[in-house]
């Protein structure tokens, strides 16, 4: 959590200049608010309103979405599901439901690429929590029981219920999506034209630059650790009212006898998900679309996931390789531009 909380932001916003706050040449300071919330670093930057109110609404109703879904909240609704597995319903408000619809939905197209009942690995695991260690066989088998998006019902009613005891939901890999997209509807209803919604790695660019222009987007070279305040970017692109989300496997992690274990975890194997992959970024309309493939793209690894990718209509994608190689889906030909002599653009 500490180390993901310095480091969160894999895709950053280029201005014209490249240095880093600049437009035109003057500089342009937006209205710019941070905190912690969903447990990574949010940032919110206004371009063209004034009005902190807008900002503070905006992160009202992010706490909101936490204090719903957020299993590290005792009385969250998904933690009220989690508690009452293997025993009864539980009605959970209409936010919970609709992210959990999208997120069975993904697992369901992913084959269980995207888990989210994932939680007793990730509880296992305990990436992130300062007690992460590598389990035995033995827990690992016993916690894989438990993990099945089948098991998962959501009922009329918006209630919902887990087949099992010790069953639990995880959304750490939707809800930023969410609450991104929650994010730009307020922000959107009250006039605002030119906006950067970072949810640590889900970034939604709102509109355009505040003169009009598309906003240029970088991706992070995710061989770069950002904890050592280095900001390079790999490739840029142009874009206007998208959601850029990333997943890497070097954001939160720890090292034992020199394997790097990660916090996606694949539930086939109970291990966090092992290929070549570095990063991989979803370009889509909707924020909780992308934040769910991300995840789920990652599991998948490189040949699985671009084919996955392309299926899907409205979603670009950009995976890097461990060996330091591009593989964008076809639309985004000729729209990304690398900026890092060290990647390598391929052509499936
Ligand atoms: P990040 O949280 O770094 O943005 P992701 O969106 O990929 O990255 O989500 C990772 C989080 O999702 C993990 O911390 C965990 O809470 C949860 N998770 C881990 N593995 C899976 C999986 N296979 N499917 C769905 N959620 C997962
Ligand atoms: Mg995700």
């Amino acid at each position: 959590m500490n180390r993901r909380s310095i480091s969160v932001v894999i895709i950053f916003v280029i201005f014209v200049s490249l240095s880093s706050c600049t437009i035109d040449n003057k500089a342009i300071k937006p209205l710019s608010k941070d905190g912690f919330m969903l447990g990574t670093f949010v940032v919110i930057n206004l371009y063209d309103q004034k009005d902190e109110k807008i900002i503070d609404e905006v992160f009202e109703r992010l706490r909101e979405i936490e204090n719903r879904m957020s299993v590290n909240i005792e009385d969250s609704d998904i933690s009220l599901v989690n508690k009452n597995a293997g025993i009864k319903p539980v009605k959970v408000h209409q936010d919970v439901y609709y992210v959990l619809k999208k997120a069975k939905y993904y697992s369901e197209i992913s084959g269980g690429a995207f888990e989210p009942t994932i939680g007793p690995l990730v509880n296992l695991w305990g990436i992130g929590t300062g007690n992460e260690r590598v389990p035995s066989e033995e827990e690992i088998r016993k916690s894989l029981i438990k993990v099945d998006f089948n098991k998962l019902h959501l009922l009329g009613n918006n209630e919902v219920f887990l087949d099992e005891k010790d069953m639990m939901i995880d959304l750490g890999g939707i809800a930023k999506g969410y609450a991104a997209d929650e994010a730009k509807k307020i922000l959107l209803d009250r006039g605002v034209k030119s906006a950067i919604i970072d949810l640590g790695g889900n970034i939604y660019a709102l509109g355009s630059k505040p003169d009009g222009t598309p906003w240029r987007l970088g991706i992070q070279n995710p061989m770069i650790s950002r904890s050592r305040n280095k900001v390079s970017h790999i490739g840029i692109f142009d874009g206007k009212n998208i959601s850029v989300v990333t997943s890497g496997d070097y954001e939160r992690y720890f090292e034992e006898n020199g394997i790097r274990y990660h916090h996606i975890i694949d539930s086939k194997t109970g291990f966090p998900a092992r290929n070549n992959v570095a990063g991989i970024s979803v370009l889509s309309q909707d924020s909780i679309d992308g934040d769910a493939l991300s995840t789920a793209l990652f599991v998948l690894g490189l040949d699985e996931g671009l084919k996955l990718a392309e299926k899907i209509d409205g979603v670009d994608v950009i995976y890097i390789t461990k060996d330091m190689k591009i593989y964008i889906s076809s639309n985004l030909r000729g729209k990304f531009e690398i900026t890092n002599e060290e990647f390598e653009m391929m052509t499936p």
